[in-house]
């Protein structure tokens, strides 16, 4: 186990059995006698790792068989310019922007969309919007949300319940880390490096209807087209697709979604907990449902001490929890690697960087 205790928003924390895996394929890959790192993504072995993947999925997220799965370059920023050339330009779409990626989406979307409307709730109470007494999106052809904002540290997890049936979601940083039904879902993508892997993958969920007819696309930005060509259209990220194979192994010899959501209920409670006790010293974003458990987001109010806060875990081996550079502060980000010991290694830190600063 590596002394270093990596708590970063991304790319993230590996779990030690993935990296040793990883570390055997890229000597020899099973029996091929060959790298992983030099596998042809045509070969009869690199087909049955994206096999492998799918079943993964059917297993972890019970993902219906009216969804594909596609891995795509670009990152999750490329998404904003491929989703425009999939969608007829003149239906209506929605943004319901709570943070800075969603916002960012936004700002792209204008660019292509002809028919779009903006709720920005970033500085209003969530709760009014997307509660129990939820906004009505059904006018819209299309809403677009991040259920989890990375850098804010505001999480929606209930966008099932929101009135919309079809939602793009962008869930990067909170992939696979709670269950959710896909039955009000058009389109789901993550890039790999939080929740899923290592960078230059990201992940989509496709819903058949989501696929739109006679658009003349250039081939890479036609969703039909890198479907009907299981993600191979072009040479794929093959290292950064293996890693999502053996990260959803990993995931399913765990104990699968639900280990992984109890195990995020718990770590981030715990934490908030703490926090709010701390509350003459510590700021926190937000109260109620909508704090994330991906990212939890904090700052002392005096400011040496977020900077000291760094400083001194940084020291111990704990890494990656200074805040976005557009908001300072710390962010610790949870994601399904964190496991117990790492977890309580930082409260172990953080309890006695109260207690010695006599804070
Ligand atoms: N969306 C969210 C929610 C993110 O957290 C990030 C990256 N931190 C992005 C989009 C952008 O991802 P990428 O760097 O893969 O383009």
């Amino acid at each position: 186990m590596s002394n270093i205790y990596n708590f970063s928003p991304g790319p993230s924390k590996i779990p030690f059995e993935v990296i040793n895996k990883a570390q055997e394929s890229v000597k020899k890959f099973k029996k091929t006698g060959n790298s992983i790192l030099e596998i042809s993504h045509r070969s009869k072995e690199f087909e049955e790792i994206l096999d492998e993947i799918n079943e993964n999925f059917e297993k972890l997220i019970s993902l219906p068989k009216n969804f594909k799965v596609l891995l795509l370059q670009g990152g999750a920023t490329f998404q904003n310019a491929l989703i425009p050339f999939n969608v007829d330009l003149l239906k209506s779409i929605g943004c319901l922007v709570t943070g800075s990626w969603g916002y960012q989406t936004s700002q792209d979307y204008f660019k292509s969309f002809k028919n779009i409307k903006v709720l920005d709730i970033r500085d209003k109470e969530i709760q009014k919007y997307i509660g129990k007494e939820n906004t009505d999106f059904s006018e819209l052809d299309y809403l677009h949300i991040t259920s989890n904002e990375t850098i804010e540290g505001v999480q929606i997890r209930n966008f099932n319940n929101l009135k919309h049936d079809n939602l793009i979601i962008d869930m990067s940083s909170d992939f696979c880390s709670y269950k959710y039904s896909f039955n009000n879902l058009s389109y789901v993508y993550a890039g790999a490096q939080k929740n899923m892997g290592i960078p230059g993958v990201t992940i989509c969920l496709v819903n058949n209807n989501f696929l739109e007819q006679d658009l003349v696309n250039p081939s890479y930005l036609d969703l039909k087209k890198l479907t009907n060509a299981n993600s191979i259209m072009n040479t794929p990220p093959t290292f950064s697709i293996y890693i999502v194979k053996l990260i959803t192994d990993w995931m399913i010899q765990m104990g699968g979604i639900e280990y992984f959501e109890s195990k995020s209920k718990k770590q981030s409670a715990y934490l908030y907990n703490f926090l709010d006790h701390q509350s003459s010293l510590i700021k926190t974003n937000f109260k109620g449902e909508f704090r994330s458990r991906s990212n939890v987001v904090f700052s002392f109010l005096e400011d040496t001490h977020n900077k000291n806060f760094i400083s001194d875990a940084k020291s111990i081996g704990i890494i990656g929890i200074n805040g976005h550079r557009s908001v300072g502060g710390i962010r610790v980000s949870l994601y399904n690697s964190i496991d117990e010991q790492t977890f309580l290694y930082f409260m172990d830190f953080f309890e006695k960087f109260i207690d010695s600063n006599n804070l």
